[in-house]
């Protein structure tokens, strides 16, 4: 295939630049400790300074591959696929969940919201991010909403994404990983004194797991 078509492939998504995939526990928010197929999908222009995955930022290190490929391996290993990045909304979600979802498997997403939601999700995790905020109707979408916790402003920030969010979606605070020492007991009071949140901690690092 020549390199225009695959791009244009890419376009459509029926090609995904591919990141890693790998069986798991997913370790964090309402699903955690429970097993599934993690896709990392390449590509992300939100920049973050804490990304903990920034090799995916650059879609042209990340082979694209054929979402058939990518939907037959997910298939082996488990009925529910977490779909990551990078921002997998980056691309077009609806040609890869459309065939997850002809083999009955449960679809998960976690994305900051920054592109337009695209795919069919049984479960969407929000994680917005100061530097390219949430579009679109995924605030009304969102089952979870993640918060990454790096400074005491971001409690500030959370409240205000909490506030357009829909009814039903559960509200977590995380600690960024790096300086999870002190900004936990700082996540702890909050919660205590907000029960409205709770606290998401990445437990697949504590288990040493990817
Ligand atoms: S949105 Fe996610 S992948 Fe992109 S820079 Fe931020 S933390 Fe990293």
């Amino acid at each position: 295939m020549s390199e225009n078509s695959v791009l244009e492939m890419v376009n459509k998504g029926l090609f995904l630049p591919l990141m890693e995939e790998f069986y798991t526990i997913q370790g964090e928010g309402f699903h955690k400790g429970t097993a599934a197929y993690f896709i990392r999908v390449g590509g992300c222009d939100v920049g973050c300074h804490w990304c903990d995955v920034k090799e995916s930022w650059n879609a042209e290190t990340h082979p694209p591959t054929d979402i058939d490929h990518i939907v037959e391996n997910a298939a082996k290993y488990s009925d529910t696929i977490v779909v990551t990045g990078g921002e997998p909304l980056t691309w077009d979600m609806g040609p890869l969940t459309e065939k997850l979802k002809a083999r009955n498997l449960k679809t998960h997403i976690e994305t900051s919201g920054a592109y337009i939601l695209t795919g069919t999700w049984d479960w969407i995790c929000l994680s917005p991010k100061k530097k390219k905020l949430p579009v679109g109707r995924i605030y009304d979408e969102a089952h979870e909403l993640k918060v990454i916790v790096y400074n005491k402003h971001d409690l500030i920030f959370a409240e205000e994404q909490a506030a357009q969010t829909n009814k039903d979606c559960i509200l977590y605070l995380q600690p960024e990983w790096s300086i999870r020492e002190k900004v936990t007991p700082i996540i702890v009071e909050y919660v205590m004194k907000n029960p409205k949140w709770k606290v998401s901690l990445q437990t697949h690092k504590y288990l040493n797991i990817p």
